[in-house]
Parts: C-alpha cells; sequence; structure tokens
C-alpha cells in the first residue's frame, strides 16, 4: 500500500466522459489499496476562456481580481470529479487551495508556495476518503486568493507530495511521459524512460511545457519521486529522478533532449558609447519596468561604440521596445530596434559536461539547413541559439535527426 498524489491535466478532464474515466482510473488504485490525494486542472480551454472574457474587459488585467476569477476553473473541476467518484460508490472529499490551506506569498498571478498543511487530508486519508484539490491555487496570509501562474497545478501535485511525503508524485497528462522533444513537433521523438532532475529543469526553463518550471525545482529540492504518465493509455512513463546509476550514465547519450520556446522577442540599440556601465544604463530600465531579460550579447565595441543585443517574454516586446528607444535618445545611440518573429531551440544533456565539440556539432546541423543563427549562449548542460521563427520546426527536426535521438541507446 502507498500514498500516491496524482495530478490530473486539463485534457484528462477536458469533458464529462474523461472526468468519469479519471475517476474509474483512480478507482482501480484505490481498489489496489492506495490512500489517493488527486490534484486536477481545469478543464482544457477554461483557463484560455476565462483569462479572455477578462479582457474584454481589461485588457491589461493582472492581480487579485483576475486570480479569484481563474480559481473557479479548478473548482468545477474538484466538484465534478469527486461527484463522479460518489456516483462509483467511493467517499471522496474536494477541497480548493484556501480550504487545504496551500499557502502562497502575495504575489498574485505568479505566487510561490510557502507551506501546505496537511492536517485535514491526513484525517480524511486515515478515514477512507479520496481526498481531490484544487490545482494552481492558494491563499496568501490575508485570506487572498492566488494563483501559481500557469502550468502551476503541476507544482501542486509536487508541493502536496512533499508534504504528505507521499510514495510517488504522477503527472497524468496528454502523452504518455517526457519525450526527447514535443512529440506533436517531431512524430519520431522517443520517449524517455528516467530523466534527472537537472536535465527536467533545463527542458522546463527553455521552453518543455510539459511540467512547470517550479514543479521540477520542488521536487529536486524535496526529492520527491516524479513520474509523467498518460492519462489515457496504461505504461510506466518518465521517472524523473536523482539516482541514474554509473551504468545509466555510462550508456545514456550526450543529448537528452530538444526544447524550445516561442515565446521570446530579440531588442537591439546599435552604436551605444562603449563606456563602463553602459550595460547597466540599458538593462537597469528593462528591469524597472518589471521585465525580465533571458539572453544578453555585447558585441565587441569599434570606434568608442558597441551594439548590444537581448531577448525578453514576447509579452513584453512593445514595452522593452518603448523603453529601450528612450534610452538610445538619451545615451545618443545611433538606433534602437527589434524582431518578435524569433524562437530560442535548445539541446539538453548531462553528458555534454564530458563531451566536446557538441555546440560545433549543433552548428554544422543547422548550417547544413541554412538557418541562420542570431544568438548563442551556452551553459554546461545546454547551448541554446535564438533563430528566425520560420526555422523552428526545421531546426527542431535537424537536430533532432543529426543527434541520432530517435534510436533507443539502450537497446
Ligand atoms: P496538461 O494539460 O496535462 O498539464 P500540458 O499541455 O501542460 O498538459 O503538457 C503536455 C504537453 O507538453 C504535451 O501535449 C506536449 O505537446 C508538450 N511537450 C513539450 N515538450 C515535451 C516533451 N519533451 N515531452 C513530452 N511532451 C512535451
Ligand atoms: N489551469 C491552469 C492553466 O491552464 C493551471 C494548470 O492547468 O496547471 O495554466
Ligand atoms: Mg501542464
Amino acid at each position: 500500500m502507498a500514498l500516491l498524489v496524482q495530478k490530473y491535466g486539463g485534457t484528462s478532464v477536458g469533458t464529462i466522459d474523461r472526468i468519469k474515466a479519471v475517476a474509474e482510473k483512480i478507482a482501480g488504485y484505490r481498489d489496489r489499496g492506495n490512500d489517493m490525494v488527486i490534484v486536477v486542472s481545469a478543464m482544457s480551454g477554461e483557463t484560455n476562456r476565462l483569462t479572455a472574457l477578462a479582457k474584454e474587459i481589461d485588457p491589461a488585467i493582472r492581480g487579485r481580481e483576475l486570480d479569484v476569477l481563474l480559481t473557479t476553473g479548478e473548482q468545477v473541476t474538484i466538484a465534478l470529479l469527486t461527484t463522479a467518484l460518489h456516483q462509483l460508490g467511493y467517499d471522496a472529499v474536494s477541497y480548493t487551495g484556501g480550504q487545504v490551506k496551500i499557502l502562497t506569498d502575495n504575489s498574485h498571478n505568479k505566487a510561490r508556495i510557502l507551506s501546505i498543511d496537511s492536517i485535514n487530508i491526513k484525517r480524511d486519508l486515515s478515514a477512507g476518503n479520496i481526498v481531490v484539490v484544487a490545482g494552481f491555487q492558494g491563499v496568501d496570509e490575508k485570506g487572498n486568493i492566488t494563483t501559481l501562474g500557469r502550468g502551476g497545478s503541476d507544482t501542486t501535485g509536487v508541493a502536496l507530495a512533499a508534504a504528505l511525503k507521499a510514495d510517488e508524485c504522477q503527472i497524468f497528462t496528454d502523452v504518455d511521459g517526457v519525450y526527447t522533444t514535443d512529440p506533436r513537433v517531431v512524430a519520431e521523438a522517443r520517449r524517455l524512460d528516467k530523466i534527472t532532475f537537472e536535465e527536467m529543469l533545463e527542458m522546463a526553463s527553455l521552453g518543455s511545457k510539459v511540467l512547470q518550471i517550479r514543479a521540477v525545482e520542488f521536487a529536486g529540492k524535496y526529492d520527491v519521486p516524479l513520474r509523467v504518465l498518460s492519462s489515457f493509455e496504461d505504461g510506466e512513463g518518465t521517472l524523473i529522478t536523482s539516482d541514474i546509476n554509473e551504468d545509466d550514465s555510462v550508456e545514456q547519450a550526450v543529448i537528452s533532449g530538444i526544447a524550445f520556446n516561442r515565446d521570446e522577442a530579440q531588442l537591439t540599440i546599435n552604436g551605444v558609447p562603449d563606456t563602463p556601465g553602459v550595460a547597466f544604463q540599458i538593462l537597469g530600465p528593462i528591469s524597472e519596468a518589471n521585465i525580465e531579460v533571458d539572453m544578453i550579447l555585447q558585441n565587441i565595441g569599434a570606434d568608442g561604440t558597441t551594439d548590444f543585443t537581448f531577448t525578453v517574454h514576447r509579452n513584453d516586446y512593445d514595452v522593452a521596445l518603448s523603453v529601450l528607444k528612450e534610452m538610445a535618445e538619451k545615451l545618443g545611440a545611433r538606433e534602437a530596434s527589434g524582431n518578435s518573429k524569433i524562437n530560442k531551440l535548445s539541446i539538453v544533456g548531462v553528458g555534454m559536461r564530458s563531451h566536446a565539440g557538441i555546440a560545433s556539432r549543433m552548428f554544422e546541423i543547422l548550417a547544413q539547413e541554412g538557418i541562420n543563427i542570431l544568438m548563442i549562449s551556452t551553459s554546461e548542460i545546454k547551448i541554446s541559439v535564438v533563430v528566425e521563427e520560420k526555422y523552428l520546426e526545421l531546426g527542431v527536426r535537424a537536430l533532432h535527426d543529426g543527434f541520432d535521438l530517435a534510436e533507443d541507446k539502450d537497446e
């Protein structure tokens, strides 16, 4: 008998029939003697639908009221799933984040979980109940409703698993595990049996939305055994673990996956006087506008001036460009410009640490396809490049092929 925390994503609870099917699946686990805590997302498309409604009134809506609105999506699914479990004859009880209580900080729309009160859940489990918790939400110290950012139900699942010391946190979704790249872009992508926390964290940070970044961070920090599985088919899924043994790592491919991010935009300021403090003068106002910068590139100065390029989230592009244009005037720079039609493409793998020549192989593969690289950034276990949007899918496929990711290295 085990304590399992299972999270079901939006597509998995997207219709009444699917909710009934999820209830059957949970009932099967319960029949095998497991204690079950279930986290659910809103029905697929619901969070987007609610956001669009709010934007009809205030296109720039953010903050407290948006959270009050968005959390209703998950409140619907906990009630429906719990009712479906009752109909099958099981004892079950639903909780919103606030009822649990999942305490967060007060940064609305992207709150962090501070603590979880597990008393109610433990009591209900001992009484034989299946406990169903709304994902993606909590309350701050003052009782304000908060949300954890898009994809945040994954984090609710992992945080509950950590608080309850569950045997495993299982993320059920519409694919049967973590793949070498998004299987919707590369049909030959291969499911990984295991991936390290470190690699999964890079994949998530670089755009693979199969798990929310914070969920992976949390699982790594508290050593929560984490698995991604299909809601629709049986299978082992992918285990995310720190425990990849020596034999595995000898066999392991140098590159474990390819991630991409379509949400980036690039900004450039040309002909800036090349003096100490110039990077700070440019990026200071950007960060004051609450805009996070991702990649940064400064050219070597020539004739006393330099060029400076960086990337931001596409949602921040317009504001960043107007801040930069103001800066260009103040600094006497030649020009500020931008390109919102760029994507970031990355290869990830712990094996890169011990292998030279991976970067040049990546650039060679892209060059063979005639794909121009606009920016490059590297760390110990990843290499990212910025390319024009139109080359994204071609680039992902070429790299997947060029690094032989479709072949199973374990065979
Ligand atoms: P859920 O609604 O269940 O949370 P998400 O849409 O958030 O599901 O995440 C699952 C999706 O992640 C898949 O449908 C797939 O298109 C995408 N995805 C991106 N990268 C990967 C990857 N490397 N492996 C598997 N799925 C990926
Ligand atoms: N419903 C939220 C979203 O769509 C949270 C989640 O599904 O994880 O982002
Ligand atoms: Mg998700």
